[in-house]
């Protein structure tokens, strides 16, 4: 891997077909990638869809697994989301809405400690901080990070929001 690499988080979620597989398929297309390494990866978590009461979720949607993994990659931001796009389309995932069911879901969470806005692309995630599905797996990997706008650890988010989401240790 060149030199000129940058420490990103990305998310990985599954709630169709062999969830499991699905996240191992994921990687492994990232593992492929020449720019892209893949330095951790937290355990799998099985957590309740979410949120629980948005009005245009899909009734009954299964649960899913995420799992948050550190990559190190040569790619700019730009570049990393149209490949995850492609990873995402490889998988089989069609358009289904944000709130709907999907065979994988990869977002980038942190790149570096840029913070970024343009319309195809916010960084630090949007919604990041509301989600134990996303904090509980990143604590794990790096108890010390920081949000890069806040300046807050995001182990002191995690212990500010309400528990009512379920996030149980699965592999
Ligand atoms: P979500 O992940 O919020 O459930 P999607 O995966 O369908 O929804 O993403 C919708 C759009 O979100 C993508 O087309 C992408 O352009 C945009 N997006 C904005 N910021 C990010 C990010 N940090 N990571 C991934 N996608 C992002
Ligand atoms: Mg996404």
């Amino acid at each position: 891997m060149a030199k000129n690499t940058t420490e990103v988080y990305l998310s990985l979620g599954s709630n169709m077909g062999d969830r499991m597989a699905h996240l191992s398929s994921a990687k492994e297309k990232l593992m492929n990638h020449p720019k892209i390494n893949i330095s951790e990866e937290s355990k799998i978590y099985e957590t309740e869809p979410w949120p629980q009461n948005h009005p245009e979720k899909e009734e009954g949607q299964l649960w899913f697994l995420n799992s948050v993994i550190k990559v190190k990659t040569g790619l700019n931001p730009d570049e990393l989301l149209l490949f995850i796009q492609s990873v995402e389309s490889d998988l089989g995932r069609t358009e289904k809405g944000h709130w709907g069911s999907r065979e994988i879901d990869i977002d980038i969470l942190l790149y570096g400690q840029e913070v970024i806005e343009s319309d195809h692309l916010t960084i630090p995630h949007r919604h990041m901080t509301d989600r134990h599905f996303v904090l509980v797996p990143l604590v794990e990997l790096s108890p010390e990070l920081k949000d890069p706008v806040s300046g807050k650890a995001y182990k002191t988010i995690l212990q500010s929001l309400s528990d009512k989401h379920k996030v149980i240790p699965f592999f």
